[in-house]
C-alpha cells in the first residue's frame, strides 16, 4: 500500500531517535534530573546572544521584500560571507558562485548526492557511521558501501582500496566524526587521495570525496586538514547546526572546490536538485543570521570541559573508549559483547540513555552524546559507577 523502501527502513531507522523518546518519556515519570539523556545530539547550550539580538533587529526592519524567493544559490551576501571565509580556512580562492545555501547539513548532502548519483553507482562510507548517510544514498539509486575502520576508528587505506570500482562514484567522509569523535589526519588524506588517483586512472573515473563537516569548528586543540587542499574533486557540505547551536533553524551550505572539473555545470546540477527536491532555498531568516554571524561559534572549551568530565570519569571506572579530538560524542566499548542488553540495563536499571552501537553499524559499542549539562554529566557519575561495579 506504502512505499516498500520506505516501510522496509523504518524497522532499520534510527534507533538514536527511538532512545530519545524513550528519554522524553521516562523523564515524565522520574524528573528530568533523575535521566541521563546522553541519546541525541542536539546541543544542550544556547546560540550566542548575538543571534537574539539580530533577530530583533530583523523584526523592526521595514524594508519591503525580505521574506520574498531568493535565487536558489541563496543570498549573495551569504554565499559572500561564507566564500570568504572558507577560502581564508582552506587557502583557496572561492566566490559566491561556489556556494549553495541549504536547510542543514542534512538537505545539503541530499542536493549532493542527487546531483551526482546514477542508478546503482556506489558511495563508500565509514563504519562506524551517520545512519542517516544509508538512507540519503538510497534516496537516490545509489549503493551505500561500507568500510570498516581501525580498532582506533582510523581509515585503513588498503581496506578501503578494497571496496573502489568502475561503479564508486563518492566516499563520504564525516571529521570531526559522528559517533567517534575521530579527525582523519593530513597524512592520511593526502595518502587516500593518492589511492583515489591510481583508481580514476584505473577505471577511467572520476570520484568525488564529500566532506560531511557540520563538526568542524568543534575540535580540540587538534587541526582538521583541509579536505580542498588533499583531494581536487572535494565538496564540502557544512551546516551551523552544532557550530552555532541553531539546529532547529536548518541552515548549512555546499561548498565547492573550484578545481573540480566543469565546477559549473555541477553547481548547476546542485541549484537544480536544491529547488527540486522540495526545499526551495535555504530559510531566508536563517541565511540573513548566519551571514551577520560568519566569524562566531559555540564555546569549545564548555565542550571540552564536558569531554574530559566524561572521559576521564568513565576511564576511571574502567570503561574502555577512544578520547574524543573534536565533535561531542563518546563511543564506548560495551562491557558485553552485545551492546543492545548493556543499553538496556543502564536504561531500565539507572536512567542512562545511550545509543546502541549497532545503529552506527559497529556492534559491541554505546555512543554517549555529551552535549548535554555538566550538571547531567556529574551527576551520571554515580549511575555509571554502579554499572561499572555490576560488569567489571
Ligand atoms: N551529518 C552528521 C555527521 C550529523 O551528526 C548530523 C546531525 O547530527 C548531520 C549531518 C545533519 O546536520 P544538520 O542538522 O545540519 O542537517
Amino acid at each position: 500500500m506504502f512505499s516498500n523502501d520506505v516501510v522496509a527502513n523504518l524497522g532499520k531507522s534510527s534507533v538514536v531517535r527511538a532512545m530519545f523518546e524513550e528519554g522524553t518519556r521516562l523523564k515524565k515519570i522520574y524528573g528530568d534530573d533523575k535521566v541521563y539523556d546522553f541519546s541525541i545530539g542536539n546541543p544542550d547550550v544556547e546560540p550566542p546572544l548575538k543571534v537574539k539580538e539580530i533577530l530583533q533587529e530583523f523584526s523592526c526592519d521595514t524594508v519591503k521584500g525580505r521574506h520574498k524567493y531568493m535565487s536558489n544559490a541563496g543570498y549573495i551576501e551569504a554565499r559572500n560571507a561564507i566564500a570568504q571565509s572558507t577560502s581564508k580556512q582552506h587557502k583557496v580562492e572561492m566566490t559566491n558562485t561556489h556556494i549553495c545555501m541549504t536547510c542543514g547539513a542534512a538537505g545539503g548532502l541530499n542536493v549532493v548526492l542527487k546531483s551526482l548519483l546514477n542508478p546503482l553507482e556506489e558511495v563508500v562510507i565509514f563504519a562506524p557511521y551517520f545512519v542517516e548517510y544509508l538512507f540519503y544514498i538510497q534516496n537516490f539509486g545509489g549503493v551505500p558501501v561500507i568500510v570498516e575502520t581501525t580498532e582506533s576508528f582510523d581509515i585503513d587505506v588498503n581496506e578501503l582500496e578494497t571496496k573502489i570500482n568502475a561503479k564508486t562514484k563518492a566516499i563520504l567522509i564525516n571529521s570531526p566524526n559522528n559517533p567517534t569523535g575521530v579527525i582523519y589526519s593530513k597524512s592520511k588524506l593526502d595518502e587516500i587521495n593518492a589511492m583515489l588517483e591510481r583508481k580514476q586512472n584505473e577505471f577511467d573515473t572520476e570520484i568525488y570525496v564529500i566532506a560531511d563537516e557540520p563538526y568542524v569548528k568543534i575540535s580540540y586543540g587538534v587541526e582538521v586538514p583541509s579536505v580542498f587542499k588533499a583531494f581536487k574533486n572535494s565538496i564540502i557540505v557544512n551546516s551551523f547546526s552544532k557550530s552555532l547551536a541553531l539546529p532547529g533553524e536548518r541552515i548549512g551550505y555546499i561548498a565547492l572546490n573550484p578545481a573540480i572539473e566543469k565546477v559549473d555545470i555541477l553547481m548547476d546540477a546542485i541549484l537544480f536538485c536544491n529547488r527540486t527536491l522540495g526545499y526551495v532555498n535555504a530559510p531566508a531568516i536563517a541565511q540573513r543570521l548566519i551571514t551577520a554571524l560568519i566569524d562566531e561559534t559555540v564555546d569549545v572549551k564548555d565542550y571540552q570541559e564536558k569531554r574530559d568530565l566524561l572521559y576521564n570519569g568513565l576511564v576511571k571506572l574502567g570503561f574502555t573508549c577512544n578520547r574524543p579530538d573534536g565533535a561531542f560524542y563518546l563511543f564506548v566499548k560495551s562491557p558485553v559483547p552485545d551492546e543492545t542488553l548493556f543499553v538496556k540495563n543502564a536504561l531500565e536499571n539507572y536512567q542512562i540513555i545511550a545509543a546502541p552501537g549497532g545503529g552506527f553499524g559497529r556492534k559491541g559499542y554505546f555512543r554517549l552524546a555529551y552535549c548535554v549539562s555538566k550538571e547531567v554529566i556529574i551527576n551520571s557519575m554515580p549511575s555509571f559507577e554502579k554499572l561499572a561495579k555490576e560488569y567489571f
